[in-house]
């Protein structure tokens, strides 16, 4: 069974609550955004790196996020290409438990 220790408070993804309330993702979503509202959570756009699939890099709105982004692990370990057009990117939205 999940718990709410077993997420990561900086981390929070929308199926993390759909697991945890054992609601849909719609409902999740909407519990997300209540909490956003509420203060309690802050919301975050991650680029996904298309190579290895982790976030690259966070930010706090659309406005903020480059046009190219680099994966500097790619980069470390010379698997090509390690810059991205970011509208070429997948993208994931979590939250981050206020603090
Ligand atoms: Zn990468």
């Amino acid at each position: 069974m999940e718990t709410i220790s077993s997420i990561d408070p900086g981390k929070i993804y929308i199926e993390n609550i759909r697991n945890f309330l054992k609601v849909s993702s719609h409902k999740a979503l909407t519990f997300c955004e209540m909490a956003v509202t509420q203060n309690v959570f802050e919301r975050r756009i991650g680029i996904v790196c298309p190579n290895d699939g982790r976030v690259i890099e966070e930010y706090e709105n659309e406005n903020q996020i480059p046009e190219t982004i680099t994966c500097h692990i790619c980069e470390l370990e010379d698997r090509e290409p390690n810059t991205f057009k970011t509208s070429k990117v997948k993208t994931i939205v979590f939250y981050k438990l206020k603090t």
